[in-house]
């Protein structure tokens, strides 16, 4: 039985001054929510104050990337190392807006997804298909492309996948709770054949795109989808609040 698991990622959103009353007022409305993981991927500036407002709470805290040196001449980069050094245990790797707009390649993503492995820190995998490619038919083509560039000599057992349809992400357009779980079952039998059927029925594979309260229950409702990684709607908390709480 897989553990569902919802992120909210923050962005570049929340100033620190308006984060700790929201992280604490989360803590205290989710602290019954046992049986799911919860994470926060706030900004870089923000995670030592949400680790400490999460502290000894159910809430876990993760960064929303990480450069794939271990240390030295990287100016503006943050490590592995000191991400997990300040109590941070997720980090969101290779997503659709570092693609896009910081031309991060999979080789790279591949770099980063080792690092984080090697620290101990667990990262989030993010992969989808652009909406010119899936007008054009190739979607699977392109998500297994990601998945085993990215993925090559990484352990599955130590990592989160997120299947973001970029044509979803913060645009109000999800896939249907059928489109994602059609492409959630194919990313689920390709790990099958790259690994093997044990590890690709215990990883966890969330879904990402617009995810809001009135879609997560179906999207939930799916056999293949073990969560959510959810972006504008984490930014309010009655939002993610019911989110998490996914029925
Ligand atoms: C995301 O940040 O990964 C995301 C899916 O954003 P949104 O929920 O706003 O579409």
């Amino acid at each position: 039985m897989r553990r569902p698991i919802i992120a909210g990622n923050w962005k570049m959103n929340k100033l620190p001054s308006e984060t700790r009353g929201f992280v604490e007022s989360l803590v205290k409305l989710l602290s019954d929510a046992h049986d799911r993981d919860i994470l926060l991927m706030p900004p870089f500036v923000s995670l030592s104050l949400v680790v400490d407002a999460c502290q000894g709470s159910n809430i876990k805290v993760g960064a929303q990337n990480i450069y794939f040196e271990k240390e030295g001449a990287w100016t503006g980069e943050v490590s592995a190392d000191m991400l997990k050094n300040i109590g941070a245990e997720y980090s969101i790797i290779g997503h659709s807006e570092r693609r896009q707009y910081f031309k991060e390649t999979d080789e790279m993503i591949n770099k980063k997804l080792k690092r984080a492995v090697s620290v101990g820190l667990t990262p989030i995998f993010c992969l989808g298909e652009r909406e010119v490619e899936r007008k054009k038919g190739i979607e699977r083509d392109v998500v297994y492309q990601q998945l085993t560039r990215g993925l090559l000599g990484v352990e599955l057992e130590k990592i989160v996948i997120a299947y973001e349809p970029v044509w979803a992400i913060g645009t109000g357009k999800t896939a249907t709770p059928q489109d994602a779980e059609e492409m959630h079952l194919f990313i689920r039998e390709s790990l099958q054949k790259i690994y093997n059927k044990e590890l690709a029925e215990s990883v966890r594979i969330q879904y990402g795109g617009s995810v809001k309260p009135d879609n997560i229950d179906s999207l939930m409702a799916q056999p293949d989808i073990d969560g959510a990684l959810v972006g504008g709607a984490s930014l309010n908390i009655d939002s993610f609040v019911r989110i998490v709480r996914f029925k």
